[in-house]
């Protein structure tokens, strides 16, 4: 199956774009990305960001380095529009998953070919997306044609943690975004079918926000040879057992009906009947037998609604004494509908008697964004003319990128994969082997270039 892909997808390149002088120049940045290893942590995200800079400079364009820690620095450079619309943002972060303990087969901190692939630590996530992004913006500059909006460039660092990077932009630089209407983010994707045709291109509209909490519980010690009715282990073990039982209500936004309707392709006969009857459902409210049939499938069950998990415990500190408090940590991934206040409500109602709830450190939801509107169209239109009009579907995305930080800050943040890869190979990134076929980066070209004409010109 590979071998056909391949060969249909080098014939659609070689016949459109063989002489593409953006596509080799994205390819040569993409190789020197990924050899500067960003495994985070610690990042070290500056020199990648001086070196983008450098090649901007080289370009004739000013970009401004922000530093937002040791070794750590992000590069955001602007190239003016004529005002009429409002400034389109391209974002892509320079930190990878570090590699170290995988069972690589190829060196990670270099690109390699092998029968048809390209492979390398970042070629999918997400170094591709800023080499393309970064070279289109320099022809951009090249061609001197006349632009709508703004495009800002931002390559940032940290997404793999917290969004250190983009987070401290916002904070401290939010100048340099200025007035953003648009980002186009990581967060989509191309999907092949057997044949190597497009099947499906998804646009990131929403995604789960992660958020931890603390479920903590308390009790009385002593010698562990008197036991009491008042032990901090049991009661947590009490609580995370209600926990375990607990669903949260159904949510069919707009995102997760699309979604629903688009993963239903890949579902057995039933199940995929039940997820396309849900999807025109009025109101969040899934019928019994239905929800059942959904529910049976965890990745279809944690598309419908928030989830909230228990991921790690520590009680106690001897094995003599009586624990006078247990700890466990609930990862909650929360629709951007649901109120991180209001999870941590619903968590307290369920712990009630038995343990407290503590909020971790907020890391930010942001809302869901229009699935209708100028970059669905802009996509849909790159679509047709790269990908034989494989259809757009809005998708909510179960992970969480840096598109969240800028939809809380009001600019609204599409997720848009470049890299057209077979369905069930679309899952590499962060583990060993990272990769993707070669020739759907001068695609990934074309198709980011259509779309961020429409958008500007
Ligand atoms: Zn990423």
């Amino acid at each position: 199956m590979r071998t056909a892909l391949i060969a249909l997808l080098l014939l659609a390149s070689s016949l459109a774009h063989a002489a593409d002088v953006t596509t080799t120049e994205a390819r040569t940045l993409l190789d020197e990305l990924v050899a500067i290893d960003t495994s985070n942590p610690p990042g070290n995200e500056e020199k990648a960001a001086r070196h983008i800079a450098a090649r901007l400079k080289a370009a004739g364009i000013e970009s401004t380095l922000v530093p937002f820690g040791p070794g750590r620095a992000n590069v955001v450079a602007r190239l003016k529009g004529d005002g009429s619309k409002r400034p389109l943002l391209l974002l892509a972060h320079l930190d990878v998953v570090g590699a170290a303990g995988q069972p690589w087969t190829v060196p990670p901190f270099k690109v390699t070919e092998k029968d048809g692939w390209m492979y390398g630590r970042g070629v999918t996530d997400d170094k591709s997306w800023a080499a393309i992004a970064t070279a289109l913006f320099v022809e951009l500059k090249r061609s001197k044609e006349p632009l709508h909006r703004d495009i800002i460039l931002a390559l940032t660092g940290d997404e793999e943690s917290s969004g250190g990077g983009v987070r401290y932009i916002l904070e401290h630089r939010k100048e340099l975004l200025s007035d953003a209407e648009f980002a186009l983010n990581e967060g989509g994707g191309i999907t092949l079918d057997s044949s190597g045709k497009a099947r499906l291109v998804s646009l990131g509209t929403a995604e789960k926000t992660f958020q931890d909490f603390a479920l903590i519980a308390r009790g009385i010690g002593g010698h562990s040879s008197v036991p009491n009715d008042e032990n901090a282990i049991y009661r947590l073990a009490r609580a995370l057992d209600r926990l375990a039982a607990f669903k949260f209500p159904t949510r069919l936004t707009p995102s997760v009906r699309e979604s629903l309707r688009a993963a239903a392709a890949t579902q057995p006969e039933a199940r995929a009947r039940a997820m396309r009857a849900v999807a025109e459902l009025k109101g969040d409210v899934i019928p019994a037998a239905e929800l059942a049939l959904l529910d049976a499938h965890p990745p279809v069950r944690a598309m419908t609604r928030t989830t909230c998990v228990a991921t790690m415990t520590n009680g106690g500190t001897r094995d003599n004494a009586l624990p006078v408090e247990a700890r466990a940590t609930v990862n909650c991934r929360i629709l951007p509908v649901d109120k991180v206040e209001w999870v941590q409500d619903t968590l307290r109602k369920i712990a009630t008697g038995l343990a407290d709830v503590e909020l971790v450190p907020d890391v930010g939801i942001g809302p869901e964004v229009s699935v209708t509107g100028p970059v669905r169209d802009a996509v849909a239109e790159a679509a047709k003319l790269v990908f034989d009009g494989a259809p757009v579907v809005a998708r909510i995305g179960l992970g969480a990128s840096d598109s969240r930080f800028l939809r809380k800050a009001g600019i609204a943040a599409y997720g848009v994969g470049l890299l057209a890869k077979p369905d069930e190979l679309t899952r590499n990134a962060h583990g060993p082997d990272e990769g993707a076929p070669i020739a759907s980066f001068p695609l990934g070209v074309q198709f980011l270039r259509q779309i961020v004409k429409t958008l500007a010109q």
